[in-house]
């Protein structure tokens, strides 16, 4: 029968999914019901926004439950535990998702405090990262006062992931989002009955009546509508008041760090500051509604009492609500009957698993009941809703009284605890190592007539517009640990924290506004790696300028070079240049023209005082509300960072990277190793700024990451080997980076040297490589030295891309994968492989890839917008494309011989570089349209050329016994003492070589070799 009395409000009466209750858990299942295509509608009792979820602490809580995490492992098990946080961490992902989407901006960060006695959240935090994978941070009572300064509380807990928002606002956006997805939410249409009609489901309400075939009901105490296993087991009420704007002096004083606040006790004071500058206060816990009166009068004795130095504070709002608990303090999510589920339950904990149950029920409601089944043990008795014979408002009362008697007791024992010796407020010990957490691969395959597409199924998170957002959230947080460090000219180490790393980077920005420099010039830094080089980048983006970062050989005045800044020059017209030392542009007549001729400013870190010196500090009057103005007019699409490519030509490209391309890309590798975020990062590293790989992954991940960044002043060649082998002795990284070469002269070092090696492994999650092959055996002899670390070996990762694709495009996910992966796209990007022959020509698209280069020069972007990375990869396993992908080598690169057969250039020269070992640093392999193959080598120390050339010699021979074939065998070769110039294009920073380049400067060399290798084949 379809005729289902009144419709005129509701229209069809039919649909998919019916929603009892328009709150937060209400509305997210709509959301994502409908997102899997449901026709849904929801139906609430009143408006939008009155009940718990529009009048809530806006705690937006990233991986928490309302029963512990003790508690929870101790009732389902550890791996159970696991999924069940990680569930609701992907929560707190789509309700941060979902705020993003309607605007809503919320306050990062929380901070749990401790009214108990102290060293519980120590453990806890332990146990938080460990165990869970979050981001957290324990804080000591000694650093307490950076956050809040309140007498009672003893230590405390940063939850970086947290967030606050504004949670009326927080209801009316679902609401909004739902309506706009096709969801009708209806208004004071109270439902008073469910009744079985053939196979659907009968919806009476007080407007009408509608007929589904599933009803999800989502009232917040489910147990009327959907029986007993959704019904609560006690409810308890909080109340939360909103103040009238506060002098934010006067809250900066208490709330140093700006942090939402909660206690450690069940009914714990939850504080917050809102956008508006308002406090937002909750608490006072009770079994049952309290008069508003009383109410009102409690907050604000207990601000005063908590927060004595704030002064009066007026509280214009005051409201309350119900929170429900079932008897584990788990939320109810479930089915109760064929096509009749429920969410409730959520207790002081909704606001994110309200969002992971709407997630929860839809993939039910799809046919996968993997996740619904995980709260199976959570749900009420059947035939008999309630443990105890006693109603449930007197239940709640009492639990209410217990629940306040222990915090009572809890607080009486810590004031006797504070009489005793005070605690241990050292910073936390290094944690135990373990097996860093790797996103799961989830990677879809699309077949395509011309190859494949290859994506991740994990959509990319919101990500913050500009890092700006977590370079100021982590001096914010943690002011006083190391950001960057350097070895200064005596050797000696000197750290910049971060709260220090900020005020230093607004004196800098305040001093470019001062002297011209504002949104949308370049600044062109001609600098080594170096803190002033940092915060200088800092400074520049956050005003809305350019940097653009060249190697200092730049500003030289060596004659090689001059085409090169010629090129630069032409490009960008800086408007000011950075260089380490006040001399360093005396050499360079084309730089010191640009700056006469331009007005630009030289900008300096050592040496002449003078208005150039960036030491001088802050210059007085400097406009520091102009650097506010400037940062709030950050867009993602602001422009930031100028990269150029060593161009095959020798004449570089310039690169553009917005800040959202830069904000993306810190944000695919965050989700693909969580551990990022898990553990601030600890580097120890060399790569040039001037490089993606370095200035924009190493840089960006320890500001996205609230990381320390020690600069490593070694090199990898046979001198500056030394230098790093020192300072990793010194400094345990966490995340360890090196290209091909570097790893050939650390590996030996490692085996070798015991101290350095148990400082390397000490925490270190992973070990990384780039783009090649590790060549040889240097893979396994790596992988054994990190198996030798007990409890957890690092991880071997492997990642590539280009300056074009803002540095990383896939890395490897797992900790299987073997030497030569590239693993899988991160995700938000999307990898076309084009057939082509026997492999696959790669393309990318995403929030991170180029869109063009400056000036005139064309971008190889196809109709579809993908980039052609004039790669070649190819999957590990043709049989099992999922395993990954492998990288083949510059598509480029490989040429014909005379005779037509293919040379894989990439490759001959990995191998080759391998059987040459230790001898050689470079192999040049020539070239196209040759009947044999030639090599120039050069020797990896120049100290005994003699014994060099022998080694090479010897192993040679050795390498063409092994290859006979003409595509590998090499027919001659020369060991070249003419090192490969950095200025002329021939090999970049990174060392890597530039064959094409080299084949037109090396074409002399190459002829005399062609020439010999004649003479062998004619004998
Ligand atoms: C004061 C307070 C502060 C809190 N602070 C936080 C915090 O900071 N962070 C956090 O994560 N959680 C917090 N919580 C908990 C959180 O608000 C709740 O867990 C969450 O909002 C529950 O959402 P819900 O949709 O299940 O319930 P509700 O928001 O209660 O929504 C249920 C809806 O169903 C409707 N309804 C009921 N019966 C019917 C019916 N028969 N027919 C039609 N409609 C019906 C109701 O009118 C209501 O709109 C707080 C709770 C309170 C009370």
């Amino acid at each position: 029968m379809r005729a289902v009395g009144r419709t005129s409000r509701i229209g069809d009466p039919f649909v998919d999914v019916c929603i009892v209750g328009a709150g937060a858990a209400g509305l997210h299942t709509a959301l994502s019901a409908a997102e899997r295509g449901a026709s849904v509608a929801v139906l609430e009792r009143g408006a939008i926004g009155e009940a718990a979820s529009g009048n809530n602490g806006g705690f937006l809580d990233c991986g928490y439950f309302s029963l512990d995490f003790e508690g929870l492992v101790a009732r389902v098990g550890r791996a159970r535990a696991r999924r069940l946080v990680e569930l609701s961490v992907h929560g707190w992902a789509v309700a941060r998702r979902r705020a993003a989407a309607a605007g809503i901006v919320g306050r990062r960060g929380m901070l749990t405090v401790s009214r108990h006695a102290p060293g519980g959240l120590r453990g806890f935090a332990r146990m938080a990262r460990e165990t869970f994978g979050l981001s957290v941070d324990w804080v000591a009572p000694g650093e307490l006062g950076d956050h809040v300064r309140a007498p009672h509380y003893h230590e405390g807990l940063l939850d970086h992931r947290g967030i606050t928002i504004a949670p009326d606002a927080m209801i009316r956006a679902l609401a909004g989002l739902a309506r706009a997805g096709g969801v009708r939410v209806l208004e004071h249409a109270e439902v008073r009955g469910l009744a079985r009609d053939g196979g659907r489901w009968r919806v009476e309400t007080s407007a009408a009546t509608m007929i589904a075939d599933s009803v999800v009901v989502a009232t917040g105490d489910a147990g009327a509508l959907a029986g007993p296993e959704a019904a609560p087991a006690f409810g308890l009420y909080s109340h939360v008041a909103l103040s009238e704007p506060l002098d934010p002096a006067r809250v900066a004083e208490v709330l140093p760090s700006g942090l939402a606040v909660a206690d450690t006790r069940l009914g714990c004071d939850y504080f917050s500051i809102t956008n508006e500058g308002r406090l937002r206060w909750g608490g006072r816990l009770a079994g049952g509604p309290q008069p508003r009166e009383s109410v009102h009068a409690a907050l604000a004795r207990d601000i005063a009492a908590t927060l004595p130095t704030l002064g009066r504070v007026r509280l214009e709002r005051v409201s309350s609500g119900a929170m429900h608990y079932g008897r584990a303090r788990m939320p109810r999510i479930g089915r109760s009957a064929a096509g009749l589920l429920y969410a409730g339950c959520f207790g002081h904990i909704g606001n994110a698993t309200t969002a992971m149950a709407g997630e929860v029920i839809a993939d039910a409601l799809c046919g996968d009941e993997r996740s619904l089944r995980l709260f199976a043990p959570f749900a009420g008795r059947r035939g008999g809703a309630l443990p105890l014979p006693i109603p449930l408002p007197a239940r709640s009362r009492l639990v209410a009284g217990a629940l306040r008697a222990r915090d009572a007791l809890d607080e009486m024992r810590a004031r006797a605890a504070a009489r005793r010796p005070s605690p241990d407020d050292a910073p936390p010990a290094l944690e135990r190592p373990r097996m860093p957490a790797l996103a799961r691969v989830d990677v879809e395959l699309v077949q395509r007539p011309d190859g494949y597409l290859v994506r991740s199924r994990a959509p990319l998170r919101p990500f913050e517009p500009t890092l700006v957002a977590p370079f100021r959230y982590w001096a914010r947080v943690i002011p006083r640990a190391t950001f960057l460090a350097e070895r200064g000219p005596d050797g000696a180490w000197r750290e910049l924290r971060w709260g220090e790393a900020r005020r230093t980077v607004d004196a800098l920005s305040a001093r470019l506004l001062a002297q011209g420099v504002g949104p949308g010039d370049t600044v062109l830094i001609a600098a080594p790696n170096g803190i002033d080089h940092g915060c200088l980048v800092l400074a520049a983006m956050q005003i809305g300028a350019v940097v653009a970062p060249v190697s200092p050989a730049h500003v030289s005045g060596e004659d090689a070079f001059e085409p090169r800044l010629d090129a630069v020059l032409d490009l960008v017209s800086p408007r000011a240049v950075f260089t380490r030392d006040a001399d360093a542009l005396a050499g360079s007549d084309r730089m010191r023209a640009h700056l006469r001729d331009t007005g630009a400013v030289h900008l300096y870190a050592r040496g002449a005082p003078g208005p150039g010196n960036l030491s001088a500090g802050r210059i007085a009057g400097a406009p520091d509300a102009a650097v506010e103005r400037a940062v709030a007019a950050l867009e993602a699409g602001t422009p930031a960072r100028i990269t150029f490519t060593s161009g095959s030509t020798g004449r570089p490209k310039g690169v553009v990277a917005t800040h959202g391309m830069l904000s993306a890309q810190q944000q695919m590798m965050a989700q693909a190793w969580p551990f990022l975020e898990t553990a601030r990062p600890v580097l120890v590293d060399w790569l040039p700024w001037t490089h993606v790989s370095g200035g924009v992954n190493s840089f960006n991940m320890t500001v996205r990451n609230g990381g320390a960044l020690h600069i490593d002043d070694g090199r990898p060649t046979a001198d500056g080997i030394g230098r790093t082998v020192e300072n990793l002795t010194r400094v345990s990284p966490t995340w360890y980076t090196n290209v091909p070469l570097g790893w050939r002269l650390l590996v030996p070092r490692l085996e070798e040297d015991a101290g350095l090696r148990a400082s390397f492994l000490r925490r270190l999650d992973m070990a990384l490589y780039g783009g090649a092959a590790l060549d040889g055996d240097l893979w396994e002899r790596l992988r054994r030295i990190l198996d030798t670390r007990p409890g957890g070996a690092p991880v071997i990762g492997c990642g590539w891309g280009s300056t074009e694709t803002t540095s990383t495009v896939t890395v490897t996910h797992h900790a299987a994968a073997r030497n030569g992966e590239i693993g899988h796209p991160l995700p938000g990007l999307e990898l076309k492989l084009v057939r082509t022959g026997d492999g696959f020509s790669a393309h990318v698209r995403g929030p991170s890839v180029v869109r063009s280069y400056l000036g005139d020069v064309g971008c190889p972007i196809d109709d579809e917008g993908f980039y052609a990375m004039g790669d070649a990869v190819g999957f590990v396993d043709p049989q099992d494309p999922e395993r990954g992908l492998r990288y083949e080598g510059r598509l480029g690169e490989s040429f014909k011989l005379s005779s037509g057969a293919w040379v894989e250039a990439t490759l001959l020269r990995t191998h080759l570089l391998a059987a040459l070992a230790p001898h050689a640093s470079q192999v040049l392999v020539a070239g196209p349209g040759r009947e044999r193959l030639v090599a120039l080598v050069w020797p990896a120390s120049v100290a005994d050329l003699d014994h060099a050339r022998r080694g090479i010699d010897a192993a040679l021979h050795r390498f063409n016994d092994a290859n006979p074939r003409r595509t590998r065998r090499i027919a001659a070769f020369a060991v070249s003492t003419h090192a490969l110039s950095l200025a002329a294009g021939e090999i970049t920073e990174k060392g890597t070589i530039n064959q094409a380049r080299c084949f037109e400067t090396r074409s002399a060399e190459l002829a005399a070799l062609d020439a010999r290798a004649l003479a062998v084949s004619a004998r």
